[in-house]
């Protein structure tokens, strides 16, 4: 196996898939690495195109791997969203020109390696126009090329676009995997505990940011539920949630373990298993308080709320209706 591969944790069969192609030379010309964030896509996509670029199928230590990790293989371009160019404070898109170029640089022969490898971050975010340019270059792909699309929903994609890549699964992270990566990054093993949890194995973004910061939106999450509803629609003008689709999704997803961890006491089940184990107390309240069938609704219309995110509801609408549904007393302040 690439020795790059195993430096990455608890994708195992997304790997090796990926080895295979490697030992039998039949690299496709297109993957889509699916998966949520923080767990591996991105470090998976490098070393690939590492192993692919690299002597001995990635080493990690030769100059080719080295240049690919800091970003300076001339046969390996990442590709990220980007805002317009007139307007830099603008949503940040991959573009119709960000696809050109991919398709100026696939026309030519690679300058050094065996190929030339094309990785589109964040492809959930590619422009209706720059997705039907990219079909072009998947319909007919230039020899050697390889393009590597990182997404988190499929449904972001045209069917037309996903159907000419192979897909590759990547899964949140294990408890135990993710405990492993968080205690060598000097958590300690409860903060660990509770961050591994609170981020559901994207171990990426437990990395990325630290308790206080994960507590600190699961209380302004909270806050927004516990608020009466008459004053509901002010505060989220306030907080101006029109365009922060990420905040929203975070939110719901807030909601979402919330109202799970209560429906999992009210079965009887071990607090042990809680995501938000710190918050016993109140999550014993809301068992207490609400039905078993108010508590399953809720988790419907929670979910309800995720898809329309997905299928690009406006994020404020999205999480208003949602509000509207869930009733306040189910909250806790927090
Ligand atoms: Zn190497």
């Amino acid at each position: 196996m690439s020795a790059l591969f195993q430096t990455i944790r608890g994708q195992d069969p997304a790997l090796a898939l990926l080895q295979r192609a490697l030992t039998a030379d039949r690299v496709a010309h297109a993957y889509a690495f699916v998966g949520p964030a923080g767990v591996g896509r991105r470090l998976a996509a490098l070393a690939f195109a590492q192993a692919c670029l690299c002597r001995q199928q990635g080493c990690g230590a030769c100059s080719a791997c080295r240049r690919v990790a800091a970003g300076h293989h001339p046969d390996c371009h990442v590709v990220a969203p980007a805002p317009p160019k007139e307007n830099p404070k603008g949503t940040p898109s991959i573009r119709i020109e960000q696809v050109r170029e991919i398709e100026h640089w696939a026309a030519l022969a690679p300058l050094e390696g065996p190929r030339k490898i094309f990785i589109v971050d964040d492809a959930d975010r590619i422009t209706r126009e720059a997705a039907q340019a990219l079909l072009k270059t998947l319909e007919e792909p230039p020899p050697r090329t390889l393009l590597i699309l990182i997404v988190a929903n499929v449904r972001a994609l045209p069917p037309t676009v996903l159907s000419r890549c192979q897909l590759v699964r990547f899964r949140p992270l294990g408890e135990p995997d993710a405990l492993a990566l968080l205690g060598e990054r000097g958590s300690d093993p409860a903060t660990a505990r509770l961050l591994a949890r609170l981020c559901r194995g994207q171990v990426g973004l437990a990395l990325e940011t630290d308790l206080a910061e994960v507590q600190g939106r699961r209380a302004a999450a909270l806050e927004l539920l516990a608020i009466p509803r008459p004053r509901l629609a002010g505060r989220l003008d306030e907080a101006r949630l029109d365009r922060d689709r990420g905040l929203v999704a975070a939110y719901l997803e807030t909601y979402w373990l919330w109202y799970r961890d209560a429906l999992c006491l009210a079965a009887g089940g071990d607090p042990a298993l809680l995501v938000n184990e710190d918050r016993l107390e109140d999550l014993h309240a809301l068992a207490a308080r609400l039905p078993l069938a108010a508590l399953v609704e809720a988790l419907r219309v929670i979910k309800e709320a995720r898809l329309a995110l997905d299928a690009n509801v406006n994020p404020r609408l999205a999480l208003e209706h949602a509000l509207l549904a869930l009733e306040p007393a189910g909250a806790v302040a927090a």
